[in-house]
């Protein structure tokens, strides 16, 4: 099972229009901080599944010649994870395919509101809990995500193994990480910053530190960190078994 991270930044995608730190002016400079808003093309048994639509959807796509898709499944409705979906409309247009969207439950009314044409091309579906594809058991669950509300996350399992796409979340209950992110060979969780100094109820994505509380805690078994703004600087060192995501980097699964 193959992952390319098609988009490894945060909502606002790294440089920022307006900033001249020193992580957004190296993004200018020489790229490797330069970072699209986040999404993952999932390859496995010969069936390519989506994560995510953000606004860069048609570029990234463009750039890793993707012209078939079988499924995609968002996170939630926040236009740096479904900015792009616009895009995917076009695209069953030209490919002519049926594309099932996922959306969980919660999620999907939202994007409808948004979107509401999408259906007449799109085959959205709401997710509800579980559903198999390409050999997969998609398990979505609900996480907090600060102050934007809530957000989904997605447990992936197979043969006895699991990874977890976590990019939006902020304060995950002990008891929820008991029950999802426990026992995982690939972790995929989003961190905004090394160390955001906001106040609390103006946050809502993990920051380096407590995301790596979280991982001594559930352990999994390979940690990589996504979803990144200008407050990670992806040449910092990190402890072993976990990396940070580049556009682009593509690794396997399992
Ligand atoms: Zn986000
Ligand atoms: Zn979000």
């Amino acid at each position: 099972m193959r992952l390319t991270f098609l988009g490894s930044g945060d909502s606002q995608g790294v440089p920022r229009w307006w900033c001249d730190c020193a992580v957004c002016a190296e993004a200018r400079a020489t790229g490797r901080n330069c970072r699209d808003r986040p999404a993952l093309l999932l390859e496995r048994a010969g069936t390519r599944t989506l994560i995510d639509a953000p606004p860069e959807l048609r570029r990234q796509l463009v750039a890793h010649d993707v012209r078939s898709l079988d499924a995609a499944f968002l996170t939630h409705s926040h236009n740096d994870h479904v900015g792009g979906v616009v895009d995917l409309y076009d695209f069953v247009r030209w490919t002519g395919a049926a594309l099932p969207v996922f959306v969980p439950a919660r999620s999907h009314g939202m994007l409808l509101e948004r979107y509401p044409w999408l259906p007449t091309r799109l085959d959205v579906r709401s997710l509800d809990d579980c559903v198999e594809r390409s050999g997969l058991r998609w398990t979505s669950f609900e996480v907090p995500h600060g102050a934007n509300g809530f957000a989904y996350a997605y447990r992936l399992e197979a043969d006895g193994r699991a990874l977890v796409y976590m990019p939006d979340s902020l304060d995950v209950p002990e008891a929820l990480q008991d029950e999802r992110l426990r026992d995982l060979e690939l972790l995929v969780l989003g961190t905004s910053f090394w160390r955001e100094e906001a106040p609390r109820e103006q946050r809502s994505v993990l920051d380096v530190e407590e995301a790596l509380r979280l991982t001594a805690r559930v352990r999994p078994r390979r940690t990589i960190f996504t979803h990144l703004g200008h407050g990670v600087d992806r040449d910092r060192p990190l402890p072993a078994g976990h990396e940070f995501a580049r556009d682009g980097m593509v690794v396997d699964a399992w």
